[in-house]
Order: structure tokens, then C-alpha cells, then sequence
């Protein structure tokens, strides 16, 4: 088949690899859909090297439908479907505080495991008995479908933060994931959002999605204009959404007493940063991370897409062919494209 292969750091090939072997209980798709995701980018540039290897097949973020079924009777040759692709093992101590995507056994397609950004996929029995295939929804399209693994990261990012009604809400970046995050959060009832970001392309993208407010924190007082929107007080909820560690502080000083912060976006590894640990203790507030997703929040990202009611097209605004992965790649690096699409 032809797939687009990690070589080493910074090199992706488009080239023919051997077919996937299929072992007993394993699932065959052919890949309809898949979309780029800052991780992709952080592997290929070296910023992310735990559990990579060379050469992999990337992409982690896909929808196809069924060439083999793996003898699992609930699918059908030919059906459309989506994969949440971290597999939990359903036993250790996280799974059963169902913290799932927390699982110490946790098996992640797209870089463990060889990806989508190809012809074919294989999903391993593993994730078929554990149940992370999904039937696509009727009428969805596939790269709307793969965009339901972002989705549900970013759900369970404002889950662990608490984003509720009423809020007001800082997010800092704009790239496909801080956009993500201004749509559910305008969905959970944010009554006011702002965005800091030095894109101009990606302010316009996060005013177009929803956002109340974008600013250029390069230009643009950021803490002044948040302490102006909530009465002096500060915003309710704060959220890194680039992996900028210098962030997590500022991010401290942007809400009120009791205010949540949320370091979303993944950082390089072994990377520190300075924290007002004062600024903590006398306010009260509450930071948290956020990894991954579980099955639920991909059931449930599937559903609120399929209701109509959260709209992601807009999100999709570019597409390549498989052979042209290396540009897909770059345009996704760059500031001008929100989600990037192989289709
Ligand atoms: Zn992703
Ligand atoms: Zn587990």
C-alpha cells in the first residue's frame, strides 16, 4: 500500500510499504479521512519522542470503512467508521477510577502502533474488544468524523477544568486546538471568551469560530483587557492551548480568586517553567492538565457533531491528497491552516 512514513526526525516520505498483516480477532480499514494534529507535528520535529519509532506510519485523528472485519459481527465489510485510538486496558488502577486515558497499559494508534496516513489501517483486537471502534453516524463525513478525537481531548480538558455557564474564559492560542476549545466552550455556555494569540490569521479564525474577543499579546495588553471584561475581577477559567511553558504563569495572573488554569497543550519534554506558587496558595486556585480521552468522550463528540449543533466544517481548511503528506504536514505547521485534512 502507499502511506506516508516517518523516517527520522523532520523527514516523512510518501512511498509503498508492505501491506499491514492482520492477526487473528484484527479489524481492516481502509483510511477514507485523516486529519492533522499538533502531535503529529511535535513527533515529526523531534519535540516528541516517547513510545516514537522509525520508520512509523503517523495519524491518530482518522475515519474509513471496514475491508476486513476481524470476524466482529457488529461490523459489516464496508461500513463507515471512527476509532478513539487509545486503547485502555480496562484493569489497572486508573481504568478502574475510570481514568482510562490515564491507563498504565495504554497501546496509542499513530505512533505505537502504525497510523492512518495511509491506504489501509489495521486496529488491532485490542481495540475492537475494548470497544474504541465507533460506527459513524449516518450522513457524517469522514474528515468531520476525524475530527472527534480532538474534540474529545479538548472535552475532557474543559471536564477536568470545570468550564460551566456563565463563564468568563481566557484561552491562550488559537491554533486548531485553542479554536476547538473557543467552540465548546461558547457550547457550555461561556458567557464571555477571549483569545490571545500573535497569529492575525488565527485571531480571525478564533472571532470567526466564536471567540468575544482576540488579541495580539505581543500588542495588546492581555491581563488588562480580561480584568475590563470581568469587573476587575479575572476570569473564571484560564486554558494554555500551545505548549509554551512560560504560559502557565501568565496564566495564573488572568483569573480570579478560586479560578481554574488548565495546561492543556503538551509541553517539550523535559521542559520547566517558573510558577508564582504565592499566587496559588492565596487565591486558591485550582490547575490542572489534561491527557488524552476516553471512550465516552468520543461517543459523545461523535453524538453532539452528528446532532448539528456543534458545527466543525469551518474547522477543515485544507486538503491533500496522501501523496502530497510532506506539504500537508508544513501547511499545518503554518499559521494560515486550522485543520488539515488527508483525504
Ligand atoms: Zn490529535
Ligand atoms: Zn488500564
Amino acid at each position: 500500500m502507499k502511506a506516508g512514513v516517518l523516517e527520522k526526525v523532520n523527514k516523512v516520505r510518501f512511498c509503498t510499504v508492505a501491506d499491514p498483516v492482520l492477526a487473528p480477532g484484527d479489524m481492516l480499514l481502509k483510511v477514507r479521512a485523516a486529519t492533522v494534529c499538533g502531535t503529529d507535528i511535535r513527533i515529526l520535529r523531534g519535540r516528541k519522542t516517547a513510545g516514537i519509532r522509525y520508520p512509523s506510519i503517523l495519524g491518530h485523528e482518522f475515519a474509513g470503512t471496514v475491508v476486513e472485519t476481524g470476524g466482529h459481527s457488529q461490523f459489516h465489510p464496508g461500513q463507515a467508521v471512527c476509532v478513539c485510538p487509545q486503547f485502555a486496558c480496562g484493569k489497572c488502577e486508573y481504568c478502574i477510577r475510570g481514568a482510562e486515558n490515564l491507563c498504565r497499559n495504554m497501546t496509542a494508534m499513530g505512533y505505537e502502533i502504525d497510523g492512518a496516513f495511509a491506504e489501509y489501517v489495521r486496529i488491532p483486537a485490542r481495540g475492537i474488544e475494548a470497544g474504541n471502534v465507533f460506527a459513524m453516524p449516518e450522513g457524517m463525513s469522514f474528515e468531520t468524523a476525524a475530527l472527534a478525537e480532538p474534540l474529545s481531548c479538548v472535552m475532557n480538558g474543559q471536564e477536568r477544568v470545570g468550564v460551566t455557564i456563565g463563564d468568563a474564559v481566557v484561552i491562550l492560542g488559537a491554533g486548531p486546538i485553542g479554536i476547538l476549545h473557543v467552540k465548546l466552550a461558547r457550547f457550555a455556555g461561556a458567557r464571555h471568551i477571549i483569545v490571545s494569540e500573535p497569529n492575525e490569521l488565527r485571531r480571525k479564525a478564533a472571532l470567526a469560530e466564536g471567540a468575544d474577543v482576540v488579541l495580539d499579546p505581543g500588542v495588546e495588553d492581555l491581563i488588562e483587557t480580561v480584568r475590563a471584561a470581568t469587573g476587575g475581577l479575572g476570569a473564571d477559567v484560564a486554558i494554555v492551548a500551545i505548549g509554551v511553558p512560560s504560559l502557565a504563569n501568565d496564566a495564573l495572573k488572568l483569573v480570579r480568586y478560586r479560578g481554574r488554569v488548565s495546561l492543556f497543550a503538551g509541553f517539550s519534554k523535559d521542559v520547566q517553567a517558573e510558577i508564582d506558587v504565592n499566587a496559588i496558595h492565596y487565591n486558591e486556585l485550582m490547575v490542572t492538565g489534561s491527557f488524552g480521552l476516553t471512550r465516552l468522550q468520543f461517543q459523545r463528540s461523535l453524538q453532539l457533531i452528528a446532532s448539528g449543533h456543534l458545527k466543525l466544517e469551518t474547522l477543515l481548511t485544507h486538503r491533500f491528497r496522501l501523496e502530497d503528506i510532506e506539504t500537508a504536514l508544513q501547511v499545518a505547521e503554518q499559521g494560515a491552516a486550522i485543520k488539515v485534512a488527508i483525504v
